[in-house]
């Protein structure tokens, strides 16, 4: 895979001018993780891309014939879809939806709603009645468990602003009967109550845990629901340590005695991360190499304004070096030989940070430095005109080794 990744970014080297910086998304390889995570599924259940991880167009179009649905969290998201498809199944997620966000999203024709407080419910049923139309909803639940595995990003199990706390289904339950007949039709429940966990043994606990709560609230409250959505948070590792284990979770979940008792309804996810961080590639050129103070730095062509997921979970991110041998100055060429070297980015400010420490055998002013694992959360939560430098390109790798450029990518995100 590596090879057919630098194979590109040889060419957006020779192709330019221009220090290379660039963001290569593999579409095939996108299509084909999700393949094999398909194989492994229950039946009754179902996989929905969580497009805030990597809204690119040209992602979602490479995961439309694969996914059941995608999940978006405001009306920017949904139109996104929109423009790719006018029937793919939408779930419409999120805290704090305004009444237009609501509206739009029933003009839309989103499949399920999660309602995320009871306020939102009211609103929903005001605005479903006056445009004489049925909202399907999930009610999105924050557990009081304890027992819910402890991540890096955690969104619920303790004080949230996302969902319901447990202790109000009852009282949304009776919302929805005395006030919402004819207007919204509660076809189940939502969690997503962490992110980036790793423990496939834990997972299925947690999604047992959400499975047997909702057994006990149909039982409780005479309801009958045909969904659960079990939300994402399946983890990737940056640090080289295993990720999360599909199979394994998979299998467990084809044994759960939960999942029994509950026959008959669909179980869906909707992972983002799990889908495309690794198939995702951030390639910048080093344009200058320095000592200070005794240590040695390379500052490159790009840095968190591209991808500010290594300074905003302060990790270390996983690199690696394409060595360009070719230097056209009569000066020296500046390098760290078999050393420590921080790999910084071009901003005026000291989080602009890569990788720290890093451990490099060679690296030199012009090489490339390859982050890895920056298809999620990347491009998209960085402060992309900080200081106003040029964005990166964008290309894909697609089936059959050919890769296109932005520009082909935008006419066909449009069309
Ligand atoms: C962010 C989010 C997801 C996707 O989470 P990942 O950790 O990327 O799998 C799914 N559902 C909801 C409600 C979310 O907020």
């Amino acid at each position: 895979m590596i090879s057919k990744v630098e194979t590109v970014i040889r060419q957006i080297q020779e192709g330019s001018e221009e220090p290379v910086c660039a963001y290569l998304y593999d579409l095939a390889g996108i299509q084909e993780q999700v393949r094999q995570m398909l194989q492994h599924m229950p039946q009754h259940t179902s996989l929905f891309y969580a497009i805030k991880a990597n809204p690119d167009p040209r992602i979602i179009e490479a995961l439309l014939p694969w996914v059941k649905g995608f999940e978006v969290a405001s009306i920017g998201e949904l139109l996104k879809v929109r423009r790719i498809s006018v029937q793919v199944p939408i779930l419409f997620g999120g805290p704090g939806k305004k009444e237009a966000e609501l509206e739009q999203a029933l003009e839309h024709r989103v499949t399920l709603l999660h309602v995320e407080s009871l306020l939102e419910l009211r609103r929903l049923i005001a605005i479903a009645k006056r445009k004489k139309q049925v909202a399907s909803i999930l009610l999105r639940i924050n557990l009081r468990s304890s027992t819910l595995p402890r991540t890096k990003i955690v969104m619920g199990g303790g004080p949230s602003p996302f969902g319901l706390d447990e202790e109000w289904v009852e009282q949304a339950i009776q919302i929805i009967r005395e006030e919402g007949a004819g207007a919204v039709h509660l076809r189940g429940f939502h969690f997503h109550s962490l992110s980036n966990n790793t423990d496939a043994r834990l997972h299925a606990e947690m999604i047992d845990l959400y499975l047997n709560k909702v057994k006990a609230w149909q039982d409780a409250y005479g309801i009958q629901v045909d969904v659960v959505n079990a939300g994402g948070g399946f983890g990737v590792t940056y640090d080289g340590s295993p990720g999360f284990d599909w199979p394994l979770f998979t299998s467990l979940l084809k044994q759960s005695e939960a999942r029994k008792q509950l026959d008959g309804v669909q179980l869906y996810f909707e992972p983002g991360r799990i889908l495309v961080a690794d198939h995702g590639y951030y390639a910048t050129e080093v344009t200058d190499i320095k000592v200070s103070h005794g240590e040695q730095f390379a500052v490159i062509r790009g840095g968190t304004h591209h991808n500010r997921l290594p300074a905003s979970w302060g990790h270390n991110h996983p690199f690696h070096v394409m060595a360009t041998e070719h230097w056209a100055h009569s000066y020296a060429r500046p390098e760290v030989k078999q050393s420590e070297v921080h790999i910084v980015g071009e901003l005026c400010t000291p989080k602009d940070r890569m990788h720290s420490n890093a451990e490099v055998e060679l690296l030199r002013v012009g090489d490339i430095v390859v982050f890895e694992k920056s298809g999620a959360y990347c491009w998209t939560i960085s402060h992309h005109d900080f200081l106003g430098h040029p964005h990166p390109a964008f290309h894909y790798l697609t089936e059959g080794n050919d890769h296109v450029n932005s520009d082909e990518a935008f006419q066909s995100a449009s069309r």
